[in-house]
């Protein structure tokens, strides 16, 4: 007998007819013969609403009080699911995140998880119930609920996963599964079979909105395989694990795009020891991540620094920059919120040239001007104007040859 976790993403569980369809759906699993555990998402557009409803109610509503108010959303769909499940003659239970021993940090609202006491999920498995879990959510050590950020339904399912030992972790979502491109940019991109936990982790960071980076970062630290499939057909999906036998080698795996750019550019600063931690400290203290930085060659002791950010986060980083370029004695501190990012990856680009100069040459072909170029070890990214990504995401998957066949 396998046990297996599954997660069902807040479009799958929008409305009680598509409750029922992942009801239904469970059963299979556990008619099967495995036991099963259930991570659910909040139903539909649940926690935006609730989001707004805080916000009608207070300018800067309380952390911990909003947290607590976003985990009903998870909650909710639990108990539905399992009295969907009641209904069909399977025992079912539904637990909170509490209840199901996620034990977090006290950051509200992106609590990173510490620990996973899954004692309760395991007793309620072995009296035979399928276990529904409300995901996103986990319990502080007072005992106070704490939300993972959005997305986070995906995290707990891969935690719950490593914690129980289930065989895998399936992620039903509304796509068919992890795509070479965005399809609704790129209409020849293929539903991938299989891609390595790394450029799973790549795609996510760099746009690609399937999956959660942090979800597919503790898949690959548990050695969880991750499927990530449609709840609204049988089609195979991705597979996303760290196997060898990788469908396709030395080849660009996939182009993923950003839309949320947002660049501060530090113009004439002068190059000497800690000027860039006098930048980068008070952005950390402020909270805000810092995607891309990059920093020119000094001339006669004068060089330029730029960075990228969420767009989101562009005006209160400015907030903070500004100050601290006059102090410096910078020229200048400048924004623009007008860019985009592409990049392709594919842990096939290691070790093998000729990768970026493809690029390049693939987007000046087509007129895209490079603003900022930064690389890993299988991705290379290139900051352009937002008007041109879909023009690029499209060259790109078409020269680096990930056509569907
Ligand atoms: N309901 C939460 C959100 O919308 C968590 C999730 O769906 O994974 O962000
Ligand atoms: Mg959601």
């Amino acid at each position: 007998m396998a046990l297996i976790v599954q997660k069902y993403g807040g479009t799958s569980v929008a409305g009680a007819e598509r409750i029922r369809n992942v009801a239904r759906r469970i059963v299979q699993t556990k008619d099967q013969g495995n036991q099963v555990v259930v991570v659910v998402s909040a139903m539909g557009d649940t926690t935006d609403e609730l989001l707004e409803l805080a916000y009608q109610i207070s300018e800067r509503p309380d952390n911990r009080e909003l947290d607590v108010l976003l985990s009903t959303g998870e909650v909710v769909s639990s108990t539905l699911l399992a009295m969907a499940l009641h209904g069909m003659g399977y025992p079912a239970i539904s637990l909170s995140g509490a209840q199901a021993g996620i034990r977090t940090d006290s950051a509200y609202s992106r609590a990173r998880i510490l620990q996973i006491e899954p004692k309760r999920v395991v007793r309620e498995l072995e009296r035979g119930n399928i276990v529904i879990v409300a995901g996103f959510q986990g319990i502080t050590e007072d005992m106070d609920i704490t939300t993972l950020g959005r997305g986070g339904s995906d995290t707990t399912a891969v935690a719950l996963a490593a914690g129980l030992g289930a065989e895998v972790c399936q992620i039903y979502t509304d796509v068919n599964g992890v795509y070479s491109a965005d399809p609704r940019l790129v209409p020849e991109a293929r539903c991938l079979e299989e891609i390595h936990y790394e450029e799973m982790l790549e795609m996510a960071t760099y746009g690609a909105r399937v999956m959660h980076p942090r979800a597919v970062e503790l898949g690959e630290l548990f050695h969880i395989p991750i499927l990530v499939a449609s709840s609204f057909n049988e089609k195979p999906g991705t597979l996303i694990h760290g196997g060898v036998s990788m469908e396709v080698r030395n080849k660009v795996r996939s182009i993923a795009h950003n839309l949320d750019v947002g660049k501060i550019t530090v113009v004439g600063v002068p190059d000497r020891p800690g000027i860039a931690a006098s930048i980068f400290n008070p952005l950390a203290k402020a909270g805000i991540n810092v995607d891309t930085i990059v920093q020119n060659a000094s001339t006669q002791g004068i060089t330029d620094l730029t960075f990228t950010v969420g767009k989101g986060d562009l005006a209160r980083a400015m907030e903070v920059v500004k100050p601290i370029a006059s102090q410096i004695g910078a020229r200048e501190c400048a924004s623009d919120e007008t860019l985009g990012a592409v990049s392709i990856i594919g842990t096939g680009m290691q070790n093998t040239p000729g990768f970026a100069a493809r690029m390049f040459s693939t987007l000046s072909e087509n007129n895209i001007n490079i603003q900022l170029i930064t690389t890993s070890e299988i991705r290379i990214t290139c900051i352009i104007d937002a008007a041109q990504v879909q023009q690029a995401v499209r060259a790109l998957h078409r020269a680096f040859d990930i056509e569907e066949k």
